[in-house]
């Protein structure tokens, strides 16, 4: 029986999968079990941040399995205290709480900003803004959160207290904010990134954060996709100058081991106390030390100015391909606009000629190890070329 028989007869059918069964990684590079490699400009949605296997982050992910795994949360770990201290210093935000993922990560948020909200204002100040196009995530309150209709079905009933604006329409939600006495939070992603790379404007961001300032309404960014480096800069928000109250993070974080980190600011802080929430895995020290080597290497200095640098080359390359009609994104996370051609018959076609793409919406996505060289950019973009002649 072949893997791909022994998945279809066993693994549940959630997923729509390409015929490739990937057995290794190097750098940049995946390898298939007949020893194909592909040019990955997916890196797993973003988490292999590093690339595969990268030494030093492998080294301390491995020395941590040889050393304590798991302990539960009944107990400290020193990788887990040591690494909360870094990403709240770097991020400067004053604690954090860890999951395995950014639906985890969302839920999170989704509590701190109820809960903020009903601490100081009591029952009923409970409805969350989010965006149309946004994707928050697969459980049930961030599929409700998530706003995009084609996922609200089969589940019913859905998570109340979600409502949603346009992305970028800033009278509309200044209409909501102003109606609405039930609000206690905005989420949105800086660059959506499921709803088609889509980043915000600065107005609008603006406009979130000086309505809700002026409303006591929580700012929520979900940086799960957009978050360590991927954008050009540690966090998105840095780039549209602003600190929402809570920044929650996900897919690149540890560089491939799950994990998932809601951060809180000052103001919020303190909303969760003993009892009030909790993850058996949240924080595992594996995942916490994969996670510190990541950030070592983000933080790193002139490594967030090569991702800058490398998002103007791509951008650049992408630009020059006559099918392509434009380029959107912010640094390494970026998506094409195509003038004839279907995103979906080109993620086919480019895994056949050994490259891993992404699509989202109708665009093709690209969101590239951040370590990934110029040579391999044109290599990359050579394939596609072809594709889209
Ligand atoms: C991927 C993603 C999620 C969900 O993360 P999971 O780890 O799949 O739960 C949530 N928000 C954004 C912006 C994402 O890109």
């Amino acid at each position: 029986m072949s893997t791909i028989e022994k998945f279809n007869e066993h693994v549940m059918q959630t997923y729509g999968r390409l015929p490739i069964v990937l057995d290794k990684g190097k750098k940049r590079e995946a390898v298939d079990e007949n020893g194909k490699s592909y040019i990955d400009f997916g890196s797993g949605i973003g988490t292999n941040s590093l690339g595969y296997c990268d030494e030093k982050w492998a080294d301390a992910v491995c020395a941590q399995v040889r050393s304590v795994q798991h302990t539960s949360n009944y107990y400290y770990t020193t990788v887990q205290a040591d690494y909360a201290k870094r990403l709240c210093e770097a991020t400067g935000y004053k604690n954090v709480f860890f999951g395995n993922s950014g639906a985890e990560a969302n839920e999170c948020a989704i509590k701190i900003a109820r809960k903020y909200s009903f601490d100081k204002y009591g029952k009923g100040r409970h409805t969350i803004v989010t965006l149309v196009n946004s994707f928050h995530g697969r459980t049930i309150a961030t599929l409700s959160a998530t706003g995009q209709e084609v996922f609200h079905n089969y589940f019913f009933p859905f998570v109340d207290g979600f409502v949603n604006v346009t992305a970028n329409d800033i009278q509309s939600l200044e209409k909501l904010l102003e109606e609405d006495k039930t609000i206690c939070a905005v989420m949105f992603e800086f660059v959506q990134g499921e709803g088609g790379v889509n980043p915000l404007t600065k107005e609008f961001v603006d406009m979130i954060f000086a309505l809700c300032a002026e409303k006591d309404i929580l700012t929520v960014a979900d940086e799960v996709q957009t978050g360590i480096g991927r954008t050009g800069t540690l966090l998105a928000s840095e780039q549209y100058g602003v600190k929402p109250d809570i920044t929650s993070l996900a897919k690149g974080i540890a560089g491939g081991v799950p994990m998932g980190a809601c951060l809180a600011s000052e103001k919020c802080s303190e909303v969760l106390g003993k009892g009030s929430h909790g993850s058996t895995f949240g924080g595992n020290p594996i995942a916490c030390a994969g996670a510190a080597a990541v950030l070592d290497r983000v933080c790193e200095k002139g490594f967030l100015d090569e991702v800058n640098a490398k998002s103007e080359y791509f951008r650049k390359k992408l630009s020059e391909i006559p099918e392509i009609e434009g380029v959107d994104g912010l640094g390494l996370m970026l998506g094409a606009r195509l003038k004839t051609k279907k995103a979906a018959d080109i993620l086919t076609a480019a895994s056949e000629k050994g490259l891993l793409i992404l699509t989202a919406k109708e665009k093709l996505r690209f969101l590239p190890p951040l370590t990934i060289t110029y040579e391999e950019i044109d290599r990359g973009i050579e394939i596609l070329k072809e594709l889209l002649a």
